[in-house]
């Protein structure tokens, strides 16, 4: 995409509760022009802990991270503090600063590079407080709650690897916005083709040709 995948806006990133976001988080390719996400600054993803993440739930994010590093050139290491170095803080916050219906959120908190468009750190919010109100509480079904955990566990870390709401097909895929009910629906689990493929080439990998 030349320098079209330069032009990356530097939004935050959300999965609402309620009303969902307008266009502005639409693009046809994933990552690339008209964001939210944005171009992490190496293919090395360093991760940290903040201390509101049980550390039962670790699993949940290291496994999003594997499934990064499998399907991408990218690759993780989990660091053991949260440094200046650090990547990407995954955070368990409620309500998460800014986006108090959010159940997930992945901003920039220090960019870097030509025009600022690269990203060195950013954080990975989810808010399991509202996630486990929106899937009905006590009286909801558990496997919504913790699809929708490992959902924005994974959706979020795309954006942190230069994923947005992607908008070509297929529809039914990890980086689509909003709450789903149709946790055996495989394909929901999953990103796409292309996006992964904007990620790779981000990279110096193979031409995407779309
Ligand atoms: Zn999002
Ligand atoms: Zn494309």
């Amino acid at each position: 995409m030349g320098m079209r995948r330069l032009l990356i806006a530097g939004l935050c990133t959300l999965v609402l509760v309620l009303a969902p976001q307008g266009g502005a988080g639409a693009t046809p390719h994933g990552g690339g022009p008209g964001g939210p996400g944005y171009w992490p600054d190496s293919a090395d993803h360093w991760f940290c802990f903040e201390s509101n993440v049980p550390s039962a739930d670790y699993p949940i994010y290291q496994d999003a991270f594997q499934y990064l590093d499998n399907v991408t050139s990218m690759y993780d290491s989990q660091s053991s503090y949260c440094g200046s170095l650090t990547d990407v803080i995954i955070s368990n916050t409620h309500p998460i600063p800014g986006c108090s219906n959010c159940l997930g959120m992945a901003p920039c908190i220090a960019k870097t590079g030509f025009l600022n468009l690269a990203c060195e750190q950013g954080m990975e919010y989810v808010d399991t407080t509202n996630i486990w109100i929106a899937s009905g509480g006590f009286s909801g079904d558990i496997n919504v709650y913790w699809f929708n955990v490992i959902y924005n566990a994974r959706h979020e870390l795309g954006h942190t690897a230069g994923m947005g709401h992607s908008t070509n097909s297929p529809s039914v895929h990890v980086m689509a916005q909003g709450f789903y009910t149709d946790y055996g629906n495989w394909a929901r689990w999953g990103f796409r083709s292309e996006d992964t493929c904007h990620v790779n080439e981000f990279f110096g990998g193979p031409a995407c040709n779309h």
